[in-house]
């Protein structure tokens, strides 16, 4: 089975292309913060870690880590999967590549969205609307950014490394991006 990463700053638009992207090509949508969210409601994990999320800050690595080793092992089998938010770090990648190889899988694609932060931040605010999240505001949101600056070049270079990043422009209809997207995944399918 393929596996893919859908990378992008905030606003980028990850969350709605992973789920377009996961109907179509019956993949599973592993969302981070998502998973990390429901987590939190359900008292899986300590609600200490909730002030990370409501700072715009990264959780700490073995919390992510772990919840997300435990997420890929409760996937079927013969079903693809879709990275959105995960890995956020040099080191999660590796460990994601670690968590894949016991399951002779690998990681297929890393699709970028780009955007610039401005457009970002219209797109984050218009979603503060109706989102709920109280990470959806004008303060955690530079936080957000400044953590995604810092942590994509590492990562956008391990994976071009290994000739899996694929960066596409995020500044279009969520239709053009999808028909991007889709274009990409289908090289790999
Ligand atoms: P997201 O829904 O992807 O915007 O993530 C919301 C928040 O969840 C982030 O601001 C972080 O606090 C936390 N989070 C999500 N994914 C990760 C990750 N891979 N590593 C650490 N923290 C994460």
């Amino acid at each position: 089975m393929k596996n893919f990463i859908i990378f992008g700053s905030p606003g980028a638009g990850k969350g709605t292309q992973a789920e377009l992207l996961a109907k179509k090509y019956n993949l599973a949508h592993l969302s981070s913060g998502a998973i990390l969210r429901n987590a939190l409601q359900n008292g899986l994990i300590s609600d200490n870690t909730n002030k990370y999320l409501k700072a715009g800050n990264l959780v700490p690595e073995k919390t992510i880590i772990n919840l997300m080793t435990e997420t890929i092992g409760r996937q079927k089998k013969n079903q693809g999967l879709i990275f959105d938010g995960f890995p956020r770090t040099l080191n999660q990648a590796e460990k994601l590549d670690e968590i894949l190889k016991e399951k002779n899988l690998t990681i297929s694609k890393v699709l970028e969205i780009k955007i610039n932060e401005k457009e970002g931040t219209k797109r984050i605010l218009e979603r503060a609307k109706t989102s709920g999240r109280n990470d959806d505001n004008k303060k955690i949101l530079n936080n957000r950014f400044r953590v995604y600056r810092q942590e994509m070049t590492p990562i956008k270079n391990y994976y071009r490394t290994q000739k899996k990043l694929v960066s596409i422009d995020g500044c279009r209809t969520v239709e053009e991006i999808f028909q991007n997207l889709s274009a990409e995944i289908e090289k790999n399918i």
